[in-house]
């Protein structure tokens, strides 16, 4: 659970981010407090590397909306997540016992089994959830939700960047109808534009997917499922384009949060 960025921060600087409903003395608030204490401890004492309560009740109207249609009333969103150090784990494989059925990287099960594990945790409550898996490529509307969560900004790959981390990681969404305390207090918001003049990623994507214009999906997969621009790491791994995830300088942009 290392994670640093910024200075090291009060306590006063902690409390005062803290919103005034969450310090009400009422059972609801109490309710509030007891069941996001839970499951971030639970986060911290299973060494996820990424996780981060948003309060969908407190976002503006125009990132409320971003929630919608997911088949719940949700009031929080849980981020989970996987940092990487190697690409490697991106590769796609045949999962063992399913005869080839579905094809997932390693990054993608691992927070998978996150958010199946809180999923589980949250319901045991009474609450519903409706899960969003990791994409291991570009999605605007997943960034732009993970971004509500002010730990991070929607990068020109239009991949989260989440804070030092940059785009290397794999992060999934549990939504819920839980009431839960929104923000990580333990690090500042990120307020700063981190790609800050970098062009990295669009000038890494091979086939013109990603320009100033946005992310090409159907240029991308193309791209990435035919076999010529693949790599075979053994018979059943194959390794395909994240050259926009690699091309992220986790360097560059921990020095810009310093
Ligand atoms: S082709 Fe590769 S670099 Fe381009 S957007 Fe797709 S994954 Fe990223
Ligand atoms: S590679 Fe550079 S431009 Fe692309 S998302 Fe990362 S920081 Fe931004």
């Amino acid at each position: 659970m290392k994670k640093k960025w910024g200075e090291p921060r009060s306590r006063q600087d902690v409390e005062a981010q803290i919103p005034e409903s969450y310090l009400a003395k009422d059972p609801e608030a109490q309710e509030r407090r007891k069941l996001s204490f839970l499951l971030q401890e639970s986060a911290f004492s299973e060494h996820i590397p990424i996780f981060c309560i948003i309060d969908i009740d407190l976002l503006p109207a125009e990132e409320k909306a971003l929630f919608d249609g997911y088949g719940i009333e949700p009031h929080a969103a849980i981020l989970l997540g996987q940092t990487i150090a190697e690409p490697f784990l991106f590769a796609e494989q045949a999962a063992p016992g399913n005869r080839g059925d579905r094809i997932s990287s390693c990054a993608e099960l691992i927070t998978l089994g996150y958010l199946m594990g809180f999923r589980e945790k949250i319901e045991f409550q009474g609450y519903k959830t409706a899960l969003i898996p990791p994409s291991p490529l570009p999605d605007a509307k997943l960034s732009h939700m993970m971004a509500a969560s002010r730990k991070g900004v929607v990068g020109r790959s239009q991949r989260f960047l989440a804070g030092e981390y940059g785009a290397w990681h794999t992060i999934g969404l549990l939504l819920t109808d839980a009431p839960l305390m929104g923000g990580d207090y333990r690090y500042p918001d990120v307020t700063c534009d981190l790609c800050d003049g970098c062009r990295a990623c669009l000038d890494a994507c091979p086939c013109g997917a990603l320009t100033d214009d946005g992310y090409d999906a159907d240029r991308c997969h193309g791209y990435r499922n035919n076999p010529d621009n693949q790599e075979h790491a053994s018979t059943h791994t194959v390794m395909k384009c994240m050259r926009c995830m690699t091309a992220c300088d986790k360097k560059r942009i921990k020095e810009l949060l310093k």
